[in-house]
């Protein structure tokens, strides 16, 4: 982690889902949240840009995210988090909240999906987690015109405005993959006034990285054992020397 931050992205925190790929169950989040504030330093995304953006040292920075918006979040991961004392923040598909909406991950997984409320999204933020926006329906960006995208980003953000009463500036971009995003779906991220753009690959965050182009580590069931977490952290970060 020499010179350089790990921005990690997990989704839901559930042993109910234990065979979904997206998620973690409950004893590894709570050995995450143990062997990160032990040896990492963790930080609030905007922490980490402003020291990205001043050219400041990184190293061994971990940022903490959520994305798309599940009941365990709230109910769940930020208990724990707050046990620990770790800032994070939560990326919302604000279109699925407080809705019965399956998504087709979900629906081939077989598992039934539950989205926060309204009132857990605004509890997360009245916590001091920070929120984002994830489009309105979890669209792959890609796919669509460029009116439809701004719509997705843009209706994304008005929601979570109008819920918390408070600028939202940071964006993750659902599905998160290489083929997912190009550099059009950037500008207007950008256009638009967000301060970040995330994706769900890559790894390790260097110094000179923009922010509107930040790689995450995700953390899944492949990463029960947390010693492959920490092994795959550093060989990303070997591979990127
Ligand atoms: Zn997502």
């Amino acid at each position: 982690m020499n010179q350089t931050a790990a921005i990690v992205a997990f989704h839901r925190v559930d042993d109910a889902a234990a065979h979904d790929p997206i998620s973690v169950p409950v004893p590894a989040f709570q050995s995450f949240c143990r062997l990160v504030s032990r040896h990492f330093r963790v930080v609030a995304l905007p922490e980490l840009l402003a020291r990205l953006g001043d050219g400041k040292d990184v190293s061994n920075r971990l940022v903490i995210t959520f994305d798309d918006g599940y009941a365990d979040n709230h109910e769940t991961a930020a208990p724990i988090l707050r046990e620990y004392g770790l800032p994070a923040t939560f990326f919302i598909a604000t279109d699925l909240i407080g809705t019965h909406t399956q998504p087709c991950w979900d629906r081939k997984a077989g598992i039934r999906t539950r989205w926060m409320t309204w009132e857990q999204v605004r509890d997360l933020h009245r916590q001091g987690f920070e929120l984002g926006a994830h489009t309105r329906t979890h669209a792959n960006l890609n796919a669509l015109s460029p009116a439809q995208a701004r719509d997705e980003v843009s209706g994304s953000r008005n929601a979570l405005e109008d819920a918390v009463g408070a600028t939202i500036r940071w964006f993750s971009y659902p599905f998160g993959g290489r083929n997912d995003f190009n550099e059009d779906l950037r500008a207007l991220v950008t256009d638009m006034g967000f301060e970040c753009c995330l994706s769900c690959h890559g790894g390790l965050v260097r110094p000179g990285d923009s922010a509107i182009n930040l790689q995450r580590v995700p953390v899944n069931n492949y990463y029960r054992d947390f010693w492959h977490f920490g092994a795959a952290l550093v060989q990303s970060s070997r591979l990127g020397q």
